[in-house]
């Protein structure tokens, strides 16, 4: 018989990736206890199937392509990347799939862990299968927090379900690079991993229904395909795929809309992402459906979530000082990406100690410490491809669609600093800005090394720093950055 253990904490966490683990952090550090259940490891997808990985794949290439492209030190570059460093450098930052160093860092934080899957099973209560044999009956006495990420989404193509392709985290966590790789889709996810393994010495077809990184302005997503392209990547660009199928020596056929065929030793699937809220019994607090599918999720700025039974603990309208039930990160559906994640968990974290010693009623400002304000429109992200392309708040088709009085300025990045960084520095930069306030609603870069350029744009976006101001914050010579002085002067200053 299973043995069955009842247990009471503050909050449960329910999954212990870094959005799970800084919700905990931050109720434990407000006075509260909390338990955090995790049913594979500590760290999430981003520590070892996603950021990490993906990151110490692309590094070396970049590095690499950097030397190239600088004379005198493009001279020294005499060989090719070592595939076998790269991935023992890969090992090194996924912790060999070993999660110690977490689970340490839980136990040295005061963070109680169960490893095993988490279910909810009614208002505030939440079954842990241990895997420990032990069967765990958990109550909150003030919140319950969903964090268990997402799980990738596969397309409806004709015979790919149960082939045994790649998802992003075979693809991550490969012990060998492939001959040769297909990719389906075109978003980051499908870019960065394209050309980290072509850099690898791995021929890569990269197929899109529409255009590659599409979300992003046109001229600055075409300077990634041209860097995908430069690798040797073969790109197919609005184009549907009909049918998979595999060959009797195992590689893979796509069969493309256009007639044209690939076929590969590996096929990575990279479409796309949704929240993983399957099994999570959502039905025991009138969240599930009848089709058996769960919709996504509504919440607040605080991460709580709207629309439970009146009788599981909430108004309904997701800002009562009685909900209890939080989703967060990707599980929450808004946006998936750790660092904003993590920044979520912290209002999330910080918004439950408050309530339960009552020093938050109701919703919270925009903007306070508790109000997860900044995924509304100042989201930073960065496409790790070499170029890279990174980009903060809204594009002006975006803010026009929200209903401002736009303007945007667009610019190739050419100035001192970018000839000084390489031969040959091809950019582009963005800013959109608010004709009303005269303030930036969103800045786009792409180009060698100008992640490191975002949070000076993330900063305006957030601080609403009106741009005659920004007009003094003057960037250093002879520095990539000069491009903030080309963009302000090209909008008239
Ligand atoms: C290839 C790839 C590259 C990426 N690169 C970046 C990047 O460079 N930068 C960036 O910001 N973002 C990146 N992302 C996105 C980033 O990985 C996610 O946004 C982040 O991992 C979300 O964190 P999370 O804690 O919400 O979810 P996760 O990291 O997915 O953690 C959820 C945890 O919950 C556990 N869990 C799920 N259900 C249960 C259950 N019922 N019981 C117990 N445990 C459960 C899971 O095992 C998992 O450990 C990338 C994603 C991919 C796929």
């Amino acid at each position: 018989m299973t043995a069955r253990v009842e247990r009471e904490f503050d909050v449960i966490v329910i999954g212990a990736g870094a959005v799970g683990e800084n919700v905990a952090d931050r109720v434990v550090q407000g006075g509260l206890t909390a338990v955090i259940i995790e049913a594979e490891l500590v760290g999430g997808e981003c520590s070892y199937w996603a950021c990490m990985p993906s990151k110490a794949l692309l590094r070396p290439g970049t590095a690499l392509h950097g030397a190239q492209t600088v004379p005198g030190a493009g001279e020294a570059v005499t060989r090719t990347l070592d595939a076998s460093a790269v991935l023992k450098r890969r090992d090194y930052f996924t912790s060999n799939w070993q999660d110690d160093g977490q689970v340490k860092w839980l136990e040295d934080t005061g963070i109680e862990l169960i490893r095993g899957r988490g279910r909810l099973t009614g208002p505030r209560a939440v079954e842990v299968a241990g895997r420990d044999g032990v069967s765990y009956q958990l109550a909150a006495r003030h919140a319950v927090v969903l964090c268990t990420g997402s799980a990738p989404t596969a397309p409806p193509v004709a015979g790919l379900a149960g082939l045994g392709y790649w998802t992003t985290r075979e693809a991550t966590s490969a012990r060998s690079i492939p001959r040769s790789l297909v990719v389906l889709g075109g978003g980051v996810a499908g870019a960065e991993l394209a050309q980290a393994f072509a850099r690898l010495g791995c021929a890569v077809t990269l197929v899109a229904r529409g255009g590659l990184l599409g979300m992003y302005p046109k001229d600055a997503a075409d300077l990634v395909l041209a860097g995908l392209r430069a690798d040797g990547v073969d790109v197919r660009l609005n184009t549907g795929t009909e049918r998979v199928s595999k060959g009797g020596g195992g590689s893979f056929t796509v069969d493309l809309a256009d007639g044209d065929s690939v076929t590969a030793e590996r096929l990575l699937v990279a479409t796309g992402r949704h929240p993983a809220l399957d099994g999570l019994g959502l039905e025991t607090v009138g969240l599930g459906s009848t089709d058996g599918k769960v919709p996504p999720l509504r919440t607040d700025t605080t991460g709580l979530v709207a629309g439970i039974d009146e009788g599981a603990g909430t108004d309904g309208d997701g800002n009562s000082d009685g909900g209890w039930l939080y989703a967060v990160g990707d599980a929450a559906g808004r946006v998936m990406l750790t660092h904003q994640g993590k920044y979520s968990a912290r209002a999330t974290g910080d918004a439950i100690a408050a309530r339960a010693k009552g020093e938050l009623k109701g919703a919270p400002e925009p903007w306070s410490r508790f109000a997860q304000t900044a995924n509304e429109h100042a989201v930073p992200n960065v496409v790790f491809t070499d170029p890279e392309l990174a980009s903060v708040g809204r594009s002006a088709e975006q803010a026009q669609k929200d209903g401002y009085r736009v303007s945007s300025v667009e610019l190739p990045i050419s100035v001192a600093g970018s000839s000084l960084h390489s031969e040959h520095y091809e950019g582009w930069a963005q800013l959109v800005v608010d004709e009303d306030r005269k303030v930036l609603l969103g800045a786009t870069f792409a180009g060698p090394d100008v992640a490191e350029l975002l949070h000076a744009a993330t900063i305006a976006v957030v601080g609403e720093v009106p741009l005659d101001r920004l007009w003094h914050a003057v960037p250093s010579y002879p520095t990539v950055s000069e491009v903030w002085l080309r963009l302000l002067e090209e909008y008239g200053l």
